[in-house]
């Protein structure tokens, strides 16, 4: 028998990672960093306890950014540039993995979209049942 997902890693291969607990909860992220990050209309991602977060390669590949005005850092692998993870400095408990990054089906399904206010024009939202939100979440969980 075979769980969810928990190993990822970044485009080249030089990152790797795992979490010690399958993900619970994912979303889809529409504000406009997520868009500019990404180069799509939304991120999606799962929503991580952070103090599950074991990166086993490429510590040195990984790079941070965070945005002038604040918020989550993005991390990214500095080699093929591969989005990551976000964390947030204030509290690296409230983590979020995209879900691309996973190797496989990580179990989770997105199950809200966030910052919808500010969704690409050229992308309808699709009629998917989840939940919305105009700006971000209330409760990061
Ligand atoms: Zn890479
Ligand atoms: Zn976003």
């Amino acid at each position: 028998m075979s769980g969810p997902c928990v190993t990822g890693g970044c485009l080249c291969g030089g990152v790797r990672f795992e979490l010690t607990e399958p993900a619970t909860a994912a979303g889809y992220c529409h504000c406009t960093r997520c868009q500019r990050r990404t180069g799509t209309a939304a991120s999606a991602q799962a929503r991580v306890d952070g103090n599950t977060f074991r990166l086993l390669e490429g510590c040195d590949l990984v790079r941070a950014w965070c945005h002038p005005e604040g918020g989550f850092e993005k991390h990214f692998c500095g080699e093929c540039g591969a989005h990551l993870f976000s964390r947030n400095p204030d509290n690296p408990s409230q983590m979020s993995i995209r879900l691309g990054a996973f190797d496989g089906d990580p179990g989770v399904r997105p199950s809200w979209r966030t910052y919808v206010a500010y969704a690409a024009p050229w992308e309808p939202i699709p009629d998917d049942g989840s939940e919305r939100f105009d700006e971000g979440k209330p409760s990061f969980s």
